[in-house]
C-alpha cells in the first residue's frame, strides 16, 4: 500500500487500522506513510475506510488555521478525507504477501480465499485424516503480528526432520523448493504475511515428538504460534487423540465435531 503524498494530510485516521502497525505520521514531511517492510497488503485501510475528495491545500489550510487557534480540524474517524490510500501493482514476490494477509484474494494454490485450506473441517467428505492420524495445523501471525516466512520455515523444517507429511493442497507447502527437507523457496524467505498455516500429518503415536518441537521452535521465531490437532472417530465415535494430548499434560476437549451430514451421497454414478 502507498499514501499519496500529494493529497495526504496527515490525519491520523488510517493510522489504527492498520493491523500490524505499518502506518506512521512522518513529522518531517507532515504526510502519513507507509512502512513497505511491515505492510503485509492486507488493503485493511483502503478496504475498511470510507473516501472523501477534499482539496488536499483546503484541508491543510483549514487544519493549520485551526491549530493556531488552539482547536482541531479533524474527519471523522473511518475517513480518508482526501483519498490518498493508493494501492500498488504487486510482482512477484511482494504477492504473496496479499495472497496470505487480503481474506478476499483467492489464493492460487487453492482457489480458497485467504491464507488457507478448508483443514479438517470437511474430512467427513475428504478424509483427509484417517482413523489412527493426527491432523495438525500450525498458525503463525495471528492476532496482529505476522510473520515472515524465514521464521514459518524454522518450522517446517523442524517437522520435516521428523518425517511429517505436508497437506498438496496447503498455500505454503505450495510455497517450498523441498518438501521433504521442509525448505521453503528462497525468494519468499523475507515476504511478511498476516498469518499462515501449515498442515501436517501425523500417526498419533508421533503426536507427543511434533507437540515438543513445535513448542520448540516456538521460543525462537518473532511471532506468535498457535496449534490445533484433530482426528478422525472410529465408528462408534471413540477416539484415541484425546488420551495422547492428555498424558503429554495439554488440556483437550472435543471442541468440535463434523458428523458426516455432508458426506457424498453419489460416487461414480452409484446410488
Ligand atoms: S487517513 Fe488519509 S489523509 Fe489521513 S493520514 Fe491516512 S492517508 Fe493521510
Ligand atoms: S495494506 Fe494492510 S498492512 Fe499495509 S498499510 Fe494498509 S492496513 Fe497496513
Amino acid at each position: 500500500m502507498l499514501i499519496d503524498q500529494a493529497k495526504c494530510v496527515a490525519c491520523g485516521n488510517c493510522i489504527p487500522v492498520c493491523p500490524v502497525g505499518a502506518i506512521y505520521i512522518d513529522p518531517a514531511a507532515g504526510r502519513a506513510r507507509v512502512n513497505q517492510d511491515e505492510c503485509v497488503e492486507c488493503h485493511a485501510c483502503y478496504r475498511g475506510m470510507s473516501k472523501e475528495h477534499l482539496w488536499p491545500p483546503m484541508v491543510r489550510a483549514v487544519r493549520r488555521v485551526a491549530k493556531a487557534f488552539r482547536f482541531r480540524f479533524d474527519p471523522e474517524p473511518d475517513i480518508c478525507p482526501t483519498d490518498a490510500l493508493t494501492p500498488q501493482e504487486l510482482a512477484w514476490p511482494r504477492i504473496v504477501r496479499r495472497a496470505f494477509s487480503d481474506p478476499l484474494v483467492p489464493h492460487e494454490s487453492t482457489g480458497i480465499h485467504g491464507r488457507g485450506t478448508a483443514e479438517v473441517k470437511t474430512n467427513d467428505v475428504t478424509g483427509r485424516v484417517k482413523e489412527g492420524e493426527a491432523g495438525f495445523v500450525i498458525e503463525f501471525g495471528r492476532p496482529g503480528v505476522g510473520a515472515r516466512f524465514r521464521d514459518i520455515q524454522k518450522m517446517t523444517t523442524a517437522l520435516a526432520a521428523l518425517g511429517v507429511e505436508f497437506e498438496r493442497q496447503n498455500p505454503v507447502t505450495s510455497l517450498m523448493s523441498d518438501a521433504a527437507r521442509g525448505a521453503i523457496r528462497e525468494d519468499v524467505l523475507d515476504e511478511k504475511v498476516l498469518s499462515a498455516i501449515v498442515e501436517v500429518k501425523v500417526g498419533l503415536e508421533q503426536v507427543p515428538r511434533i507437540l515438543r518441537a513445535v513448542e520448540e521452535v516456538a521460543r525462537q521465531v518473532d511471532t506468535v504460534v498457535a496449534v490445533g490437532v484433530s482426528t478422525r472417530c472410529a465408528g462408534d465415535g471413540s477416539e484415541r487423540l484425546t488420551a495422547v494430548l492428555a498424558a503429554e499434560g495439554v488440556p483437550a476437549y472435543r471442541g468440535k465435531t463434523n458428523l458426516g451430514l455432508g458426506r457424498m451421497a453419489a460416487v461414480g454414478g452409484g446410488r
